[in-house]
């Protein structure tokens, strides 16, 4: 619970089988704009994470087999909770996680409608009815899987983390959520607040948080224990391949949605005005902390000159500084380590012939809006994910070319397209190697109804809407005969 906006919370312990149990150990989480501590958070243990594991395999029956519309209302309850306490995820999300105040407030409004959307699932066909040569009554139908283990990053505390466990209640699951280490509260101890208050009951929903350090055997366990039948992964590529991979050795389900390296095509024939507009929010959303962000843009050779100077005049207004001054759009990196990551992406690229036509500078754990010309693939911020406020600009001559700098990546998450002739983005669009693909806006975009995910090192599996199904369902094939299946005489 929060004492007021921008302070520390109360922090009551783990949160298991409906109780809040403090752990042996804390750690500490920190404010990203100052370092100053934000909250000392339990540090689980694998034993923790057991216990977590036991009470949610011990509530699945009862969840499971409710009527459909009990969990439909608890859904929409756990909404309901969620929207009047939306100022105090905002504050939560500001000092924790270091976003800029809008950004703050857009994830507290989102969040009640994954959550309303989730609830709707509940009314969804779950099947179909099948032909049989042998005159049976045959159904695919969908199950419930038992318990489902869910990691989530800290970019966006709110959306990810409920995105990646409202459907699993939905459809008759139960979770044991792991947020981040860097959001333990944000995307996890929070959610633990709501859910209580909105009388979910105990063991079907539980908080494990941990530390860097632990993560590593608490996140084995997750995976691993027999009694998890599913992982729901929203980070890095690194870490997803590793879940990934231990999933399909235990093969169990895993939706993993993974990092990006998304571009933004700008075609000669485009609203320069609105994709220059576009391509700042893309670009410096969050610092760029968005697995969607814009991290190449693609320019039309012929427009270059225009369209780079209505850009960079847009993105030299945005302020950098203190989240607790809603003036700075440019907060802090989530921490240190991200900050000195994404200042060795710039200088290597400098080193290796970049030019710095905005920004570069970064100092504690800022990074100014920087955007980057005269890159190319030898340089190490061609193939990695930035994930910080540094964008690459460059000219392309053909639509082939375009096309083939946005495919120049292990990601395929988004791309975007900019033209005043839509029959022409829209065949571009068609032809990008990614999950998800805008004709006239930026790659910053998501709606709780959506199938959302990437292609490619970009991840496996989609969220939203009733494709979230395949996430968190067992699709079963059952058969009623009635005397129509002939056997071999001899038998
Ligand atoms: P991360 O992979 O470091 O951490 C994600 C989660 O995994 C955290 O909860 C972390 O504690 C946990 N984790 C780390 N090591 C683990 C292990 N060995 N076992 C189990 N869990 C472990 O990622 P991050 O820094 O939190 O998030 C940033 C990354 O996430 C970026 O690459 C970004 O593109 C990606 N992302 C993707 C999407 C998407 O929908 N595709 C959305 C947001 C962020």
């Amino acid at each position: 619970m929060l004492d007021n906006a921008q302070t520390s919370p109360t922090i009551r312990g783990l949160y298991i089988n409906g109780s809040w149990t403090p752990a042996a150990r804390t750690f500490d989480d920190l404010n990203p704009s100052d370092n100053a501590l934000y909250a000392r958070i339990p540090d689980a243990t694998v034993e923790d994470a057991r216990r977590a594991i036991a009470a949610a395999k011990a509530a699945f029956p009862a969840w499971s087999t409710q009527p459909f519309h009990h969990r439909a209302h608890a859904l929409l309850k756990i909404a309901e909770v969620w929207d009047r306490r939306k100022a105090d995820f905002g504050a939560a999300a500001m000092a924790e996680g270091g976003g800029w105040f809008g950004k703050g407030v857009f994830e507290a409004g989102y969040v009640g409608e994954v959550f309303r959307s989730a609830a709707a699932l509940c009314y969804q066909n779950i099947g179909e009815v099948l032909p049989s040569e042998h005159g049976k009554l045959m159904m695919a139908t969908r199950y419930p899987l038992g318990v489902v283990s869910v990691i989530s990053p800290w970019n966006m505390p709110g959306i990810l983390t409920s995105r990646g466990f409202a459907a699993a209640l939905a459809v008759g699951n139960t979770v044991v959520l792991k947020p981040s280490e860097d959001t333990p509260y944000a995307g996890g101890l929070y959610f633990a607040e709501i859910l209580e208050e909105a009388g979910i009951p105990p063991g079907v929903f539980n908080v494990v948080t941990c530390s860097r350090e632990s993560v590593g055997a608490v996140g084995d366990e997750l995976v691993e224990n027999p009694d998890v039948k599913a992982v729901s992964f929203t980070g890095s590529t690194a870490v997803g391949r590793h879940i990934a991979a231990k999933c399909g050795a235990h093969l169990k389900k895993a939706c993993v949605e993974l990092g990006g390296k998304d571009s933004m095509i700008v075609l000669e024939d485009a609203d320069l005005d609105a994709a220059a507009r576009a391509a700042n929010f893309g670009s410096f959303m969050h610092q760029g902390q968005v697995c969607m962000s814009t991290e190449k843009l693609l320019i039309q050779d012929t427009i270059w000159d225009d369209f780079m100077s209505r850009f960079l005049s847009r993105a030299k207004k945005l302020k950098t500084g203190h989240t607790k001054d809603k003036d700075n759009v440019i907060g802090p990196l989530v921490n240190n380590r991200q900050a000195l990551r994404v200042k060795a992406l710039i200088d290597d690229a400098v080193a290796k012939g970049a030019r710095v036509e905005l920004g570069g500078k970064a100092w504690d754990n800022f990074v100014e809006p920087t955007v980057l010309t005269n890159v190319n693939s030898s340089m190490d911020i061609w193939h990695d994910e930035s994930f910080g406020p540094v964008v690459v600009a460059v000219p392309f001559h053909t639509e082939d070319e375009a096309v083939a700098l946005n495919n120049d990546t292990e990601y395929g998450l988004t791309g975007a397209v900019w033209s005043r002739d839509e029959a022409r983005a829209l065949a571009i669009a068609q032809r990008l190697e990614t999950g998800i693909a805008h004709v006239n806006c930026q790659n910053i975009n998501d709606e709780p109804h959506v199938p959302f995910g990437g292609t490619k090192a970009s991840g496996v599996g989609r969220y939203g809407g009733r494709w979230s199904l395949d996430a968190f369902t067992e699709l079963r094939w059952i058969t009623l005969d009635r005397g129509g299946r002939h056997f071999p005489p001899v038998f």
